[in-house]
């Protein structure tokens, strides 16, 4: 018999919504706590950024029981995203779990010697202490911003500059008459540039470090999804965990994958017209793929030709008066800065010695299946599987960690098989696959089949394909399909 346990779930955004209903369809009693006044996370609405919108395609970008509105564009926008994520907690009641406006400040072992954790909660003005069983983390991998300095800032400031970073940009009227200067090359530093020029900014310059590849929606003519999400395509990035066999197969293939790679940089290039702008990335796109590969913001590429965005290779070396003064020798003059540089990623309320057991030295993380570590029982993470199909690999991850939490995985792994895994996996991200290092190595994508595979084995589930091979191998992870095969696997009740 499984016991029902008290399970706090930090974080309302997809993860945690995810992580609440999987514990509270199993039967446990489920506190979710969230420091903002609403759920929605990234897609919270005054923490978006004007015209965001979604990297991944609607359908790809959903829980499995509940699609986005057919009125919606295949790329939804940030408003959109945070509707439909309050549909989903209204059709399961979630918001009866959580609190809002309410912080964890800390987490420690508990102190009454009963396996689980003791978290510090600080609610309207009060901070109390409270003992769960097990605790499901889904605070997610952007929620402390990572502000940087640069000499001459203060100064800048005082003669009425403006400094600010990519998330608390939520007015596009901020940017009418002004001169702009966004640090950084990911995709919220160009939809916000974009924005910048399409919302009467004087002048737009994007400073951004190095070149990376980017995917247009359309990749000639084709949406992406149609052509980067297969399974087949998939198995032509250096996996994990690949058996004698299968690297035999790999290396006789190696021709016809470098071939197909260097197919779909040609049309990038002639498509985006990268020589142009002298923005044609070094590394192979085969090599750079994972969840930082930035999707291409709708009209970059015609704003710098317009003129109307002006790109710069290099970054901030100091201010001068009203100038940045880039490592470039370039001085570029400017009313606002705004630094798309990204987020600190990390755990701040858990006690420094869980920490400590929990990342490497090199920033990498310790966790089997990217969610538990077998030197912190009793809590595991939502969401730090992170990928292209974000809200899908949340889903499988919380019916995962219910099941591992109550021992009721099919394969329930060991201690020793977890410690084994781990050091296979930061093994594998070290020396073959740097890529996958990003985020802490918290990322699936582009694997996204075989971590998906993994996960519905552990579970024990009887169907994990669809039963059309064809569909399985040449298109994309199917929300509603993953939904049955959850439910294939074995089901019970906590009591
Ligand atoms: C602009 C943008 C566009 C994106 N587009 C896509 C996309 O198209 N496809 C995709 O797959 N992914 C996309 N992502 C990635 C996105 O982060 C994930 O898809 C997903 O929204 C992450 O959800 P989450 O719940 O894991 O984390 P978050 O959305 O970050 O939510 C974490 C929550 O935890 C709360 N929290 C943090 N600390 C505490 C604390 N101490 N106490 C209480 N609460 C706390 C935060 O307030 C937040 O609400 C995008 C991200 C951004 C920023």
């Amino acid at each position: 018999m499984v016991k029902r346990k008290s399970v706090a779930v930090i974080g309302g955004g997809v993860s945690g919504l995810a992580a609440a209903k999987a514990f509270d369809e199993r039967g446990h009693r489920v506190s979710g706590f969230e420091r903002s006044h609403d759920f929605g996370g990234v897609w919270e609405l005054s923490r978006s950024y004007p015209d965001v919108q979604t990297q991944s395609p609607k359908d790809l970008y959903c829980y499995t029981d509940h699609p986005m509105p057919e009125h919606y564009p295949e790329w939804p926008k940030g408003p959109q995203v945070h509707a439909y994520l309050h549909s989903y907690a209204d059709k399961h009641r979630l918001s009866r779990l959580f609190r809002l406006n309410t912080n964890i400040l800390s987490m420690d072992r508990r102190t009454d010697g009963a396996p689980g954790w003791c978290l510090t909660i600080e609610e309207a003005g009060r901070q109390r202490q409270e003992n769960f069983d097990f605790v499901a983390i889904c605070t997610g991998q952007f929620s402390d911003k990572n502000i940087i300095t640069h000499p001459g800032q203060e100064q800048f400031i005082a003669q009425g500059g403006e400094v600010i970073h990519s998330s608390d940009y939520t007015d596009p009227s901020m940017m009418k008459g002004k001169r702009v200067v966004v640090l950084g090359g990911s995709k919220s530093a160009t939809d916000i540039a974009v924005n910048a020029a399409k919302n009467g900014a004087k002048q737009v310059t994007m400073v951004y470090r190095e070149n990376v590849w980017r995917v247009p929606y359309f990749v000639g003519g084709i949406n992406f999804k149609k052509l980067l999400y297969m399974r087949a395509q998939e198995q032509q990035f250096n996996q994990w965990g690949k058996n004698p066999f299968q690297r035999v197969i790999a290396a006789a293939l190696k021709p016809l994958v470098w071939a197909n790679f260097r197919g779909l940089e040609t049309l990038l290039k002639l498509q985006l017209g990268l020589k142009k702008w002298k923005m044609v990335p070094d590394t192979p796109i085969e090599k750079e793929a994972s969840c930082s590969l930035p999707i291409v913001t709708p009209g970059l590429f015609e704003s710098f030709k317009s003129g109307k965005v002006k790109p710069i290779q290099g970054t901030f070396d100091h201010y001068e008066g009203n100038e940045v003064i880039l490592t470039t020798g370039d001085r570029v003059e400017a009313d606002l800065i705004v630094l798309a540089v990204g987020w600190k990623l990390g755990i701040p309320y858990l006690a420094q010695e869980y920490r400590d057991k929990l990342i490497e030295s090199d920033g990498q993380y310790r966790t089997f299946r990217l969610s538990v570590n077998p030197d912190l029982p009793e809590m595991g993470f939502v969401g730090f599987n992170s990928s292209f199909c974000t809200i899908l690999s949340a889903e499988m991850i919380a019916n995962w960690l219910v099941r591992y939490a109550d021992g009721q995985l099919a394969q329930q792994p060991s201690r020793s098989e977890m410690n084994a895994n781990i050091e296979m996996m930061l093994d594998w991200r070290r020396r073959e696959r740097p890529a996958a290092q990003v985020y802490g190595g918290l990322c699936s994508a582009p694997f996204h089949f075989k971590h998906f595979d993994e996960l519905l084995a552990d579970m024990g589930a009887k169907k994990r394909k669809r039963d059309n091979p064809l569909a399985e191998q040449f298109s994309y992870p199917s929300a509603p399909a993953y939904g049955e095969f959850i439910a294939s696997a074995p089901q019970y009740q906590a009591q």
